[in-house]
């Protein structure tokens, strides 16, 4: 299957029914990510056991690839060491912004982001939820409010 046809498939699939949405409550960590380019709002939450992310979930609105962006990422990372998930979100970053990136580590549907580099104003739809999820990782246990990440910040 080519990435066009994994794309295509992968993000209609995963948009038509998002995996792990909603929220946990309570959770050990949380962050909310904003794409004002399109619209898109996403809230991130998650359930750390040790240095591993037990679960994750996500909610909010946003268009189709942000949507199945989440969707695919919460698949990809829950279960995962924080340092394994931090290798996901180097090689997602990566896979949506340099054409010929070659991942160092196996990606499974992942790659089907890597489809958004044809259509430039979508990368950063796809990579809102990979942002947010960083932000909630980074949160310092007492900072209170959860982060708020902006695409349109840095
Ligand atoms: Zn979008």
């Amino acid at each position: 299957m080519d990435v066009r046809e994994l794309y295509r498939d992968v993000i209609l699939d995963h948009n038509r029914s998002p995996r792990n949405f909603g929220r946990l409550e309570p959770a050990d960590a949380s962050a909310v990510g904003h794409n004002p380019l399109c619209g898109d709002a996403l809230s991130v939450t998650l359930r750390l056991d040790g240095d591993r992310l037990s679960e994750m979930r996500f909610n909010g609105q946003g268009c189709a690839i942000s949507i199945a962006s989440a969707s695919l990422m919460s698949e990809a990372v829950s279960g995962k060491s924080l340092k394994d998930v931090e290798a996901l979100y180097r090689e997602v970053h990566a896979l949506l912004t340099e054409a010929s990136h070659v991942p160092s580590i196996p990606l499974g549907k992942l790659m089907a982001l890597g489809g958004v580099r044809e259509y430039p104003a979508r990368v950063k739809c796809a990579s809102l939820c990979w942002h947010t999820l960083n932000a909630a990782l980074h949160q310092s246990a007492d900072a209170g409010a959860p982060p708020t990440v902006s695409t349109e910040q840095s």
